[in-house]
């Protein structure tokens, strides 16, 4: 089956259009630059700073309203197409850093024939003009908006090509592989024998596993750049409100000795290991006694459903067997990993749980004090490990949901190929499988793009860059 072509690039933002915006942040500061891309960037300098400056040398100047006045004076730097950050002729301008400078200067150049830029409409027109793909465009904004080191230096390795360079270099492979395989199918008498071929099943192995591990990584860095969400479930008592607050590092939630004092959720966006994981503490799950406790249940049944893991408390005095867990399996969501949690360990009585494998997947089961802090360390490498993240464990790409999506498609249509070459030795659904593997890969460098997907992406960008 074959997919719609690719809309024409011109209907995205039109070239034609000189955009212009300030692309520092709001607000004061020693330095404000405005940017503009485009076509008429040669007529606004002159109109603006008298003549156009020398390409790529900084250059003083003043910036002249209508009447010839200066609006202010700074540098004015010319980089003109295509070498430029979007292929167009670009000028800079660095002026002082005042508000409202900077939006007299953008006026003028709208009033000179510029238009004001919509969010990241400079990294588009990068993007269209084939400056850069999509990976390195959405790199740029990952950057950007890091809220840690790990998230900026995944982002930068991305923003350097290491994504893109890992994606083509698979994508080379698989190509070489339909070659092969497209061959077999046009000598039909030949066709098992070539397909038989001991490389043919080594190389599409190779791309699997290659596939594998780069969907390891842009797994991580989806975890680093988007974060993931952890609710604390369990009975009223247990100790979520304290575990929260543990892991905040301040007082966010009521703690208090009357079961059923959380009626409503709490939210908390913490670093944990440089992975930004917000905490939902839930209401207790219980048969509420009002109105209002019965809405917090909900609300607390309603974030399981979201969550990306799920801590479950257990007093482990007051509920040394687990019995609050057990009664509330069968209602976890199916999506979500649970992890039984024992919570009031300083107390003396809270020996060691009777369930010796309650922690899924490694054993033991997780032992904490929320009070204290004692195991909070296992607890929060248990929770990146269950995220897939861990520091130590080889690369980190800057990757997001889409990548990790297109990452998951590729790397099932190659388990296809290989069932298919194994078992049935059919050339044509191997053939289109490749396919297909390949296809997913073009959408995450932007080869089998689409404008809502590039509309998606470039809005989330800050307006000037
Ligand atoms: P929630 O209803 O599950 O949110 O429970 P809270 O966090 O409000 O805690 C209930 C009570 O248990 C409070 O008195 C807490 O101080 C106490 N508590 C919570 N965690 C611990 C713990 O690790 N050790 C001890 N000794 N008490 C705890």
């Amino acid at each position: 089956m074959e997919h719609q072509p690719p809309p024409r690039r011109e209907e995205l933002t039109d070239p034609a259009d000189t955009i212009v915006a300030v692309a520092t942040p709001p607000g004061r500061g020693g330095i404000g630059v405005v940017r503009l891309s485009g076509p008429a960037v040669a007529r606004i300098a002159d109109a603006l700073l008298g003549r156009l400056p020398a390409p790529r040398s900084a250059k003083f100047a003043r910036f002249l309203d209508a009447a010839g006045e200066s609006l202010d004076a700074g540098i004015a730097l010319h980089f003109p197409a295509p070498h430029s950050y979007t292929g167009e002729d670009v000028l800079e301008l660095q002026a002082h850093g005042s508000p409202l400078l900077l939006e007299a200067l953008v006026a003028r150049c709208v009033e000179l024939g510029a238009r004001r830029a919509q969010p990241g409409e400079f990294t588009q027109r990068a993007y269209l003009n084939e400056r850069i793909d999509l990976t390195l465009a959405e790199a740029v904004a990952d950057l950007i908006a890091a809220g840690s080191e790990e998230a900026a230096r995944a982002a930068v390795r991305s923003l350097q090509g290491e994504f893109s360079r890992r994606v083509l270099e698979l994508d080379e492979l698989l190509a070489a592989l339909r070659v092969h395989v497209e061959a077999a199918i046009d000598f039909p008498s030949e066709e098992i024998e070539f397909l038989a071929d001991p490389v043919i099943g080594r190389r599409l192995e190779a791309a699997r596993a290659d596939c594998e591990s780069l969907l390891a990584e842009a797994r991580r860095g989806r975890v680093l750049t988007e974060g993931i969400t952890v609710v604390i479930a369990g009975a009223p008592n247990a100790g979520k409100s304290t575990l929260l607050n543990r892991f905040a590092g301040h007082e966010a939630a009521i703690v208090s000795e009357l079961p059923g004092t959380t009626r409503d959720l709490l939210r908390e966006r913490v670093l944990v290991g440089g992975v930004p994981m917000t905490f939902v503490d839930t209401a207790g799950l219980r048969d509420a006694a009002d109105a209002i406790e019965q809405e917090g249940v909900r609300r607390a049944r309603a974030a399981l459903e979201r969550a990306d893991h799920v801590l479950f408390l257990v007093d482990a005095l007051a509920d040394p067997d687990g019995a609050t867990f057990e009664a509330e399996r069968a209602q976890f969501p199916p999506g979500a990993p649970v992890t039984r949690v024992y919570n009031k360990c300083d107390l003396p009585g809270a020996g060691t749980p009777r369930h010796a494998n309650a922690t899924p997947g490694n054993g033991a089961p997780l032992r904490i004090s929320a009070r204290t802090g004692a195991g909070l360390d296992a607890l929060t490498r248990h929770l990146l490990a269950a995220a897939g993240y861990a520091s130590s464990e080889g690369g980190t790409l800057s990757a997001r949901a889409r990548h990790v999506e297109a990452l998951r498609r590729c790397h099932a249509a190659l388990e296809a190929a290989r069932t298919a070459l194994r078992t049935m030795q059919a050339g044509e659904l191997v053939a289109e499988e490749l396919k297909a593997a390949q296809r997913s890969l073009g959408e995450i460098t932007g080869q089998e793009d689409s404008e809502e997907l590039l509309g998606r992406i470039f809005s989330s960008f800050c307006i000037g860059k």
